[in-house]
């Protein structure tokens, strides 16, 4: 319910009790707790009302992808556990301990750089541990996980809340890649066992792990985009109800008739085919409105798809009604979400850009407030 402090008219608009049936759908599919993913500004939704949201409906854990995400969460007063997934920094490592925040220990340098850092505070420092299982990003290969696993377990310095790894392929349900890091991972974890140490949480999906693949659901699952209703990829299956939670709006700035012939936007790469009617929309890539929909994109304007034409401004694109469409000065224009019985999703305007849809819900700025209902 809060209001932006701007009255900017371009505003993305947050839909909070989708999140929460979204959470509510996950966890009733998946059946082990979730650790939400809230990095880069809660893929675009917003990170500290987002996390609070969340926080507020049960979720067990979140995740952020780097320090200072996880700074402003508790600042912001969030008290669940928060992982930081990327890698650290050894000098960072107190900031960590003092915020309690997880940390990501993804080599024996850096697990011996933590423990340090643990005892001049003489305070624990709360890690998983991270195994690489095939994304080749950060972490210990699976088949040395061995000597890794088994100095955590001895440092007295080190609490282990949990051991994960990253799927590389989940988003395709036909990828076999997936099934063989969950042997990989599995091989890897076996050396608690071997030390006799307890299992700590093991955890390795993503949405495409939750969306298709039971067996990575182990003792958590770390969903983020589907969190947000948006499928991954074209080629995931929606195989639990979520809805989308953002949508982008604007309204109508300009109105006017363009002559046949005469051309629209820089590059004067758009010709009018006949006079015809030309709106203009206050948002551009300079929000985060991806260039790449020039003269392919389209939006909602009463209830009607229309295309964007002309190349997309820093702050403004242009639409073109034709000949006989009507559109007045302040009419909401949507860019992504629903108008009348029309509507147009991230996943749709991803493949139009020829991109992702976390590219889409990531890019989207700090310079469109955000509205929360
Ligand atoms: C970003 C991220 C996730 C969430 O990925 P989605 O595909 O958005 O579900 C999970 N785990 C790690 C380590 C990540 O970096």
């Amino acid at each position: 319910m809060s209001e932006p402090a701007s009255q900017r008219p371009t505003r993305v608009v947050v839909d909070l009790g989708a999140l929460s049936h979204n959470l509510a759908a996950i966890r009733e599919r998946v059946r082990v707790p979730v650790m939400g993913i809230v990095k880069a500004n809660a893929y675009g939704h917003g990170l500290v009302p987002v996390a609070q949201h969340l926080e507020a409906q049960g979720v067990d854990q979140l995740g952020v992808a780097f320090l200072e995400e996880g700074i402003a969460l508790r600042r912001a007063r969030v008290k669940v556990p928060i992982l930081v997934l990327g890698g650290i920094f050894g000098p960072q490592v107190a900031e960590f301990i003092r915020h309690d925040l997880d940390i990501t220990v993804s080599s024996l340098d850096k697990l011996r750089q933590v423990e340090a850092a643990a005892e001049a505070l003489g305070r624990k420092a709360g890690v998983h541990l991270k195994i690489d299982t095939g994304m080749e990003r950060i972490g210990v290969h699976s088949y040395s996980a061995g000597p890794f696993i088994e100095a955590a377990v001895a440092s007295k310095w080190i609490a282990i809340k949990g051991v994960y790894s990253h799927l590389a392929c989940a988003d395709d349900p036909s990828s076999p890649m997936t099934a063989l890091q969950v042997k990989r991972f599995a091989k890897a974890c076996a050396h608690f066992d071997r030390l006799g140490a307890p299992m700590p949480p093991r955890h390795l999906a993503n949405s495409g792990g939750v969306l298709h693949f039971p067996d990575t659901w182990l003792d958590m699952v770390r969903p983020g985009i589907v969190l947000y209703g948006v499928l991954p990829d074209p080629v995931s299956q929606r195989t639990i109800d979520v809805r989308p939670a953002l949508s982008l709006v604007s309204q109508v700035v300009y109105f006017k008739v363009v002559r046949s012939g005469n051309t629209v936007s820089y590059g004067a790469t758009w010709i009018a085919p006949r006079d015809t009617r030309i709106v203009t929309v206050p948002i551009g890539y300079g929000d985060g409105w991806p260039r790449a929909l020039s003269s392919k994109g389209e939006v909602l304007i009463r209830g009607n798809r229309m295309p964007i034409v002309g190349r997309i401004c820093m702050d403004q694109f242009m639409v073109d009604l034709g000949a006989d469409g009507t559109a007045y000065n302040e009419d909401e224009v949507v860019l992504v979400g629903a108008q009348g019985g029309e509507a147009i999703s991230t996943e749709a305007v991803a493949q139009v850009a020829d991109t992702i849809p976390y590219e889409i819900l990531t890019g989207l700025n700090e310079r469109i407030p955000r509205v929360y209902r």
